[in-house]
């Protein structure tokens, strides 16, 4: 769960990182009792759960009462990556030297949190390659300081900057695991013209499968997460999680629409992620990620093959699972043809391609050769699986 930038530098304070005076505001009236609150020149961002806000206007200076009115204004107006603005936060301006980035990241690569640092701070560090710094942690040993030390060493700066880098750093780390975060940025950290280094931003993100053990964080920021999806759910992803509530047999659900033409229907031990990115890698675009397991019942497949099939521009369909044990392979293809079918369609024409490898495979090639699908076995990898189904769409 992504947080808001003020929620973001409330955690920030508790762990002992400096943010810079500010105060929420919904209204461009409240935004100017606000800023004479803080009685200095001030900083209007707008609060919204997604980053380059600086590019579209939802970050502007105001000095006068009247200038923050009028920026008020228009950052509550702006749209960030087709995000509304919901608030605003209004900050004291503070005259800067220096900017920076400290993040702890969660690496997909080295599968662990990563330490991140680079002297460009701003606002892209996605494209900062040149200088940027990233050294691998883990959350399952205790992370001494020295390894932070390492990390901000490389950066080259002098000793005391060094220090005090590797400061910060060290409360980011502990906020990191202390909170089950799976992403601590801020970007940039300033240093003052008085010589302090000061969070001018904060992104951070909570693990959902987390927040089971984190009721402590989202009181102390008083989150209701049943309020906070990032992305309000489609029509099809309502109706697939219907079809799966409406039948206890198997999981065949979790989905995601995406705006791609071909249907996945995948699952199997993980091999969900697995097939979906091998779609991806040869240049395949799913219309959805939907998992299936659990031995579902041939009427859920059937529902969910349907729902699928019936979108617009929707012709095609690719089922691909790891070889099932608990779930038979003869009641996966039953369901997928019947779903073909009703959704008037053949399934030779359908289904792209059908790799269900693993207990009732042979019944299952049997029904399908019937209607003139070839399944694959194990001998055709997931990769290959993908190939072959984007291949049949072209
Ligand atoms: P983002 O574009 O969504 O990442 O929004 P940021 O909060 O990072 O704001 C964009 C830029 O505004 C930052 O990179 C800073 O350069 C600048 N900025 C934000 N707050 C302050 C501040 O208090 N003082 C100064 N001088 N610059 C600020
Ligand atoms: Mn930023």
């Amino acid at each position: 769960m992504r947080l808001f930038e003020s929620e973001a530098k409330a955690l920030f304070r508790r762990s002992g990182i400096a943010t810079p005076r500010g105060i929420l505001a919904e209204t461009p009236a409240a935004a100017v009792l606000a800023a004479a609150e803080l009685g200095s020149r001030v900083v209007v961002k707008g609060q919204v759960r997604s980053g380059g806000r600086g590019k579209v206007g939802a970050v502007q200076f105001a000095g006068s009462a009247a200038e923050v009115e009028e920026v008020a204004h228009a950052v509550l107006a702006t749209r960030v990556s087709g995000q509304a603005v919901t608030g605003l936060l209004i900050e004291e301006a503070l005259s800067v030297d220096r900017e920076c980035y400290l993040g702890i990241v969660f690496d997909g690569r080295s599968r662990g949190p990563a330490a991140v640092a680079s002297l460009s701070g701003g606002v892209d560090i996605e494209r900062a390659e040149a200088g940027v710094v990233r050294v691998p942690l883990s959350s399952l040993a205790p992370t001494q300081d020295f390894r932070l030390k390492e990390a901000i060493s490389l950066l080259g700066l002098p000793s005391d900057e060094m220090l005090e880098l590797t400061n910060v750093l060290g409360h980011l780390w502990r906020l990191f695991i202390q909170r089950d975060l799976l992403l601590a940025e801020i970007n940039p950290l300033a240093r003052t013209a008085a010589g302090h280094w000061v969070a001018l931003d904060a992104r951070v993100e909570l693990d959902d499968d987390a927040l089971f053990r984190q009721t402590q964080t989202l009181e102390d920021l008083d989150i209701d997460p049943s309020t906070r999806s990032d992305r309000e759910a489609s029509e099809l992803e309502l109706e697939a999680a219907r079809i799966d509530r409406s039948d206890h047999r198997g999981v065949a659900g979790r989905v995601v629409q995406f705006d791609g033409s071909l249907a996945l229907l995948i699952g199997g031990g993980g091999a969900s992620l697995t097939a979906f990115d091998a779609v991806r890698a040869c240049g395949g675009q799913p219309a959805n990620y939907c998992e299936i397991g659990g031995n579902p019942s041939v009427r859920k497949v059937a529902l969910l093959t349907r729902l699928l099939l019936d979108q617009p521009g929707i012709q095609s369909i690719a089922v691909i699972m790891n070889v099932v044990n608990n779930t038979r392979a003869d009641l996966i293809a039953r369901g997928v043809i019947r779903g073909c079918l009703d959704a008037g369609l053949e399934p030779a024409q359908a289904i792209a391609v059908f790799r269900v490898p693993g207990a009732w495979e042979e019944e299952g090639a049997a029904l399908l050769q019937h209607y003139g699908v070839t399944a694959c076995d194990r001998s055709i990898s997931i990769d290959e699986a993908a190939r072959l189904a984007v291949q049949a769409l072209s």
